[in-house]
């Protein structure tokens, strides 16, 4: 693996192992770059509040131990602060006033739930139903959104999404892949997915993408050091990708969106 950007930590409260342990284990997978990017913090405007994220005032702690580890190991791997953030129309405001005074390489967009998550009417992205394609539009179209905030280095898992209508996946996967080409973001093919047998990554969608032109990267979405050792499903997925005619940018050709809150700012 030359790089992986989709890094979490132990402080969402799902992840584990020491931040020193994922920079160790990239360094033995020979990575040259490796980026933190945990579940951001959010601001829900109740007492709801997700569990799979850091609190906000973990944020400093955060932003400090992986400061020090990019000093700490310069000379061995080049270590990137990052967040993996959903994109929340109502509450993303008071979010990037937050972020503002950290220094961030990147964000990742991982559009986890749809709606605000806290409020009525939001959903998970990843849940079926018999509303399923009503779903999977507001899916692409807040996604869609959420990428045109130009704060995004590329979009993780794309393919959370789903909905049985095949002519309509087609529909609403084609929207998002031509805008995210368009913007020049590229889409993530996510490891974790395949190892853990979860719905993506989607074979009708990477269809979908080939067929676009999009570009690709290979995130491992690390929630412990040693998957960033599994050189299997690394392979495997790479082979994967290349068979729907599409290889992953090198880090060279990916472009790091370093982000400018001041552009973002939506109230
Ligand atoms: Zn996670
Ligand atoms: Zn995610």
């Amino acid at each position: 693996m030359e790089y992986n950007l989709h890094t979490h930590t132990y402080r969402c409260r799902h992840a584990s192992g020491a931040d020193r342990e994922y920079v160790e284990a990239a360094i033995e997978a020979g990575c040259a770059v490796l980026g933190f990017s945990d579940h951001c913090p959010q601001f829900f405007p109740t007492d709801y509040y997700s569990h799979f994220r850091m609190f906000p005032e973990q944020l400093e702690d955060y932003v400090r131990c992986v400061s020090d580890l990019k000093r700490e190991y310069a000379s061995d791997i080049t270590i990137l602060l990052g967040l993996e953030t959903e994109y929340y129309p109502e509450i993303f405001g008071r979010l990037t006033e937050f972020l503002r005074p950290y220094d961030l390489d990147y964000m990742i967009l991982g559009q986890h739930f749809i709606g605000n998550e806290y409020d009525a009417g939001s959903f998970f992205s990843g849940s079926h139903g018999d509303d399923d394609k009503e779903r999977l539009r507001l899916y692409a179209e807040q996604t869609i959104e959420g990428l045109e905030t130009g704060l995004f280095t590329y979009l993780a898992h794309p393919d959370i999404s789903e909905c049985s209508d095949d002519g309509y996946y087609r529909e609403q996967m084609t929207r998002l892949c031509k805008r995210a080409r368009e913007l020049g973001i590229p889409l993530e093919y996510n490891i974790l997915g395949y190892v853990n047998g979860r719905s993506y990554p989607s074979e009708r969608f990477w269809r979908i993408a080939a067929e676009v032109g999009n570009s690709a990267v290979l995130g491992a979405d690390a929630h412990s050091p040693s998957a960033l050792l599994n050189v299997g499903a690394y392979e495997h997925c790479l082979n994967k990708l290349r068979s729907f005619g599409i290889s992953p940018l090198s880090f060279d050709e990916l472009k790091i969106i370093k982000p400018d809150f001041g552009s973002a700012l939506d109230g």
